[in-house]
């Protein structure tokens, strides 16, 4: 849409803790690349958090999916406070959020940016680079079950993972829709069918039927147990992996530790279908030991920002994000501490912006 076009409505939440510290730089970056790419941005900001909620008693308002629902994308930071239960701010936020806007595929890439030191000895840039496609509505985060005979030597909990053909098909097409778009060549899918009878079955031949409609693509299925072993041991062999909700959100923390650091990884809330906005975030908290010091890597939030861009259809913009991130993150004087530098939260952003020639 370079010229011309109507401006990508982004509704920006920064959140607490680092997110008024982070945002400000991913916003800029996002301005600043606009206008060097001829796009036209109408950002606007909201002010939810845990002040709201200490205040009024809810971190956001009650019709927050309706203040949203005419946007092209949400920039999210992390909601997210001691002083405030997690249960209120995980389920008032991001979890509504997702139910309102039904953003099905939670997409995480995870990738070694050159230049920063990671945990596995042997692997560099080029061997970590997979993007992780999460189921994000149902699976075993359903909230079915129950307890029974409280207090009791009988007392018993039971959690039901609810697994439907649907929603399996739809978040492996979009995983091999997603490869297909973005060049990669190999689709690998997460499973337990050996030890849970019921909904695993249904996912593997759910992944086989899809799968046959992508003979572009190689495929294999792998245990789960087997294949955070093999992030380990092999990261190279993994382009893209589909999960359930809770595989798919072990692997990724996972993936975002042998990426170097919390603050790096970004990901989408994406509603494929584009009947509602999807949304983008830094997969990090509130980060409540280091927030007000203006140390906090800001990268986690730029990328998620890229993320958006591409999602937008901006991919040449996208682009020249991601290389102008990875350009400040490849230089010891541009980094912030949690990547072994010095730079503070607002050099990092102006380095971006640098890069990006503005
Ligand atoms: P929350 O409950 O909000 O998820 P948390 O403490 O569980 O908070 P994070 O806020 O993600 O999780 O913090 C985990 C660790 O990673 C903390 O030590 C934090 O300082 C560090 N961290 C998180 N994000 C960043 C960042 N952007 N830059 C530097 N360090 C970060
Ligand atoms: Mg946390």
């Amino acid at each position: 849409a370079a010229g011309g076009g109507r401006a990508h409505r982004i509704a920006v939440v920064a959140g607490d803790g680092i997110g008024p510290e982070v945002m400000p730089e991913a916003v800029s970056a996002l301005e600043t690349v606009a206008r060097l790419h001829g796009i036209a941005l109408d950002i606007v900001p909201f002010d939810w958090g845990s002040e709201r909620y200490l205040a009024h008693g809810s971190v956001m308002p009650a019709d927050a999916p309706e203040q949203l629902g005419g946007f092209d994308a949400i920039l999210a930071g992390p909601i997210g406070d001691p002083r405030v239960p997690d249960t209120v701010t995980v389920w008032g936020y991001i979890l509504a959020l997702r139910q309102a806007f039904d953003q099905y595929v939670n997409l995480r890439p995870v990738r070694l940016m050159a230049g920063v030191p990671g945990p596995l000895a042997g692997v560099g840039p080029g061997d970590l680079d997979i993007v992780f496609v999460r189921e994000n509505t149902e699976g075993e985060y359903s909230g079915a079950g129950g307890r029974l005979h409280a207090g009791h030597d009988a007392e018993l909990a039971v959690e039901t993972s609810v697994f439907t053909r649907g929603g399996i098909e739809r978040i492996v097409r979009y995983a091999f829709e997603h490869a297909r778009a973005h060049g990669r060549r190999h689709v690998t899918s997460a499973t337990k069918s050996n030890a849970l009878r019921h909904a695993m079955p249904l996912w593997d031949e759910c992944f086989a039927r899809v799968a046959a409609d992508y003979p572009d693509i190689t495929t294999d299925s792998c245990l789960i147990d087997a294949l955070t072993a093999r992030m380990v041991t092999r990261p190279g062999s993994l382009d893209v992996v589909v999960a359930s909700n809770l595989f798919g959100d072990i692997l990724t923390d996972l993936g975002a530790a042998l990426c170097g650091s919390m603050g790096i990884a970004p990901s989408a809330n994406l509603d494929p279908t584009r009947q509602h906005p999807s949304l983008f975030q830094a997969i990090h908290g509130s980060a409540p030991d280091i927030a007000g010091q203006g140390i906090a890597n800001p990268v986690g939030e730029l990328w998620s920002g890229a993320l958006a861009l591409e999602f937008l259809g901006e991919h040449e913009a996208a682009a020249a994000l991601l290389a102008a991130i990875e350009a400040t993150v490849a230089d010891p004087a541009t980094r912030t501490r949690d990547l072994g530098g010095t730079a503070s939260t607002a050099e990092a952003g102006a380095a971006v912006r640098a890069a990006l020639g503005g």
